[in-house]
């Protein structure tokens, strides 16, 4: 599953859990973006946050594992980089399946190599609320034509969360309460993320190693 997780929440970690038991993942590897290509440099929060609180969200969960692939590849971080990284490591035998929203599987012909995409995993697309899934099938067109068995749908609970409501609520000190985990909740209050404040972080930047 990959994201920008600025911060994660439980949307992510909801979509995560359906995801794994309904197509029966071993397990969900959450890739935090380094540089989001569709987001301009200096619009997210710093990898290690965001990584750290991906750490912190998916560790009582043993299928759940986070990885630093795209954090530690310079550029923008592109999922066909991403997904031949985790085919190298994880050899042949493993079939990939890459989480996300429905939202953002609507982009996927503006992502790079789109159509090579689709031959290095299968797609599970959540549907968030509102969310209709025929205008899947509208936008891309003749792609889920061809690729149809390579995209699964799959309906979550309803979970109208999302990052951008979660940094807004911490800017203007609203309850963040019971929308990410308290282990995340209490990381972004120690150390001012979303406050606009740059208060000094007193989280030492260190040499984490690849996944935890
Ligand atoms: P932002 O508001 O900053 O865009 P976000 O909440 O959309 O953040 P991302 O890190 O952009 O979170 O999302 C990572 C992936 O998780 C994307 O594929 C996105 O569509 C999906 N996603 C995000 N929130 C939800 C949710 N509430 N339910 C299901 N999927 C979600
Ligand atoms: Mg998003």
């Amino acid at each position: 599953m990959g994201g920008t997780f600025d911060p994660i929440h439980y949307g992510h970690l909801v979509t995560a859990e359906a995801a794994a038991e309904e197509f029966g993942l071993e397990q969900v590897i959450f890739v935090p973006a380094g540089q989001p290509p569709h987001k301009p440099p200096g619009a997210v929060t710093e990898a290690r946050h965001r990584y750290l609180m991906t750490v912190l969200a998916t560790v009582p969960n043993p299928r759940f594992t986070v990885s630093r692939v795209d954090i530690n590849r310079p550029g923008p971080s592109y999922t066909v980089d991403t997904l031949r990284e985790l085919h190298a490591r994880y050899g042949p035998g493993v079939e990939l399946y890459f989480i996300t929203g429905a939202d953002a599987m609507l982009q996927i012909l503006t992502w790079k190599d789109a159509e090579t995409l689709f031959g290095l995993c299968h797609f599970i697309a959540a549907t968030r609320p509102g969310f209709r899934l025929s205008r899947l099938e509208s936008v891309l067109g003749p792609l889920m034509e061809r690729y149809r068995d390579r995209i699964h749908p799959l309906q979550v609970p309803a979970l109208a969360i999302s990052s951008t409501d979660i940094r807004e609520r911490v800017r203007t000190g609203r309850s963040v309460r019971y929308l990410l985990p308290d282990a995340v909740m209490h990381y972004i209050q120690k150390t001012g993320l979303y406050t606009g404040q740059g208060r000094p972080v007193p989280v030492t930047p260190g040499r984490e190693g690849d996944g935890v």
